[in-house]
């Protein structure tokens, strides 16, 4: 497999970033680590003629307790002990995403924005001509679910579902302006599933920012996946809780690796504040969330282990977090 030729375009800061992102509208991709795109490149999956590498634009490079530039590497949150510390959901799913190698070059932006997956989708050419392709590149049929609505590719970045549970905000900035959303509020769970977020066109994450509040919750990533070395989560649950005494005053909970987003579940988190976390609430929780989740079978794993799966990990997520676990 071969890179097509694409021009380069190498911005130093955001506003130069978003006037060239003007200039090519419609033909081009923002390239963070490229660790996703250059191999989705590699296989002719929707390939633009400009990449706008975001490597030497200053204001989305480096990190502290409150703000996450898009430009760090997931190996800087690793080395950073003070950061793993203050959130270990967010530890966890660092440690998890692929290889040291990826996250060596791979960034937090990439990995909020990473393309969608499918078994028929990420194939090469070759693969893919053979079936006629599909909506989301170079065809009209969907092979996963054969209608011709929606894609169901799958969401499977680790870190979103962590962020989210802790209440993080996204700072974007775009021919519009500049604006901060909820995490959660980036990706379009009622769209079509090939257009992945609800970033307008030219839309750039310049940061992530992190509440005080969430250094106070304790919180956890439980993922599960084939080849634990490095694969994608086939599920990845995340949950975050603040109790005083036995008493629950914050509880939220998300999930990712299952449907076309990541999404949170504070219907079901909820009513259970302001009293304790017992075994039969969990129960509950971890019921009603899998009879939720639809996964479709485009993974590895069948929908309905996945969806069993997510009922365990919540279940473990949930008791992990409660004060006193040990795991
Ligand atoms: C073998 C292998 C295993 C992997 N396993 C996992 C895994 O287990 N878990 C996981 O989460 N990921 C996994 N990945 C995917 C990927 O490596 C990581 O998600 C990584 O963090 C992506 O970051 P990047 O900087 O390389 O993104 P890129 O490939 O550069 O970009 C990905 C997408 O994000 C967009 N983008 C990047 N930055 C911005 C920004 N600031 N604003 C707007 N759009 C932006 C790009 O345009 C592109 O569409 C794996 C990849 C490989 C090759
Ligand atoms: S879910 Fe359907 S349309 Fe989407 S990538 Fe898979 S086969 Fe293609």
């Amino acid at each position: 497999m071969h890179l097509d030729p694409f021009e380069l375009h190498r911005p130093e800061s955001v506003d130069e970033t978003l006037e060239l992102a003007r200039r090519y509208a419609g033909s081009f991709d923002y390239l963070a680590g490229g660790t996703d795109l250059l191999p989705n490149y590699k296989m002719h999956l929707n390939l633009r003629p400009h990449l706008i590498a975001l490597e030497d634009v200053g204001e989305l490079r480096g990190h502290s307790l409150d703000r996450i530039g898009a430009m760090t590497r997931l190996a800087d949150l690793e080395r950073d002990p003070e950061f793993l510390r203050s959130y270990p959901a967010i530890a966890e799913a660092v440690r998890e995403v692929a290889t040291p190698l990826v996250r060596a070059s791979g960034t937090l932006g990439g990995n909020l924005f990473l393309e969608t997956r499918c078994f028929f989708f990420n194939q090469s050419y070759f693969w893919r001509q053979s079936l006629g392709f599909c909506m989301k590149a170079d065809g009209d049929q969907c092979h996963v679910v054969p209608q011709k609505e929606k894609c169901y590719a799958t969401f499977s970045g680790d870190l979103a579902p962590a962020l989210m549970v802790l209440d993080a905000e996204a700072e974007i900035r775009g021919p519009g302006g500049a604006r901060r959303v909820p995490i959660g509020e980036l990706y379009d769970g009622a769209g079509d599933g090939i257009r992945r977020t609800r970033l307008a066109p030219g839309e750039l994450l310049v940061a992530v920012h992190l509440p005080a509040s969430a250094r106070r919750r304790r919180s956890t990533y439980r993922k599960l996946r084939v080849r634990p070395s490095f694969d994608f989560p086939e599920l990845g649950v995340a949950a975050a809780g603040r109790w005083e005494g036995d008493r629950l005053e914050e509880l939220s909970l998300a999930a990712g690796g299952l449907e076309t987003y990541p999404r949170r579940f504070d219907a079901l988190t909820s009513p259970l504040l302001g009293a304790p976390l017992t075994d039969t609430k969990i129960e509950e929780v971890a019921s009603k969330l899998r009879g939720l989740v639809r996964p479709v079978h485009n993974t590895f794993l069948a929908p309905d282990y996945r969806k069993k799966m997510a009922g365990v990990f919540t279940r473990r997520a949930l008791a992990g977090i409660r004060p006193g676990a040990t795991a």
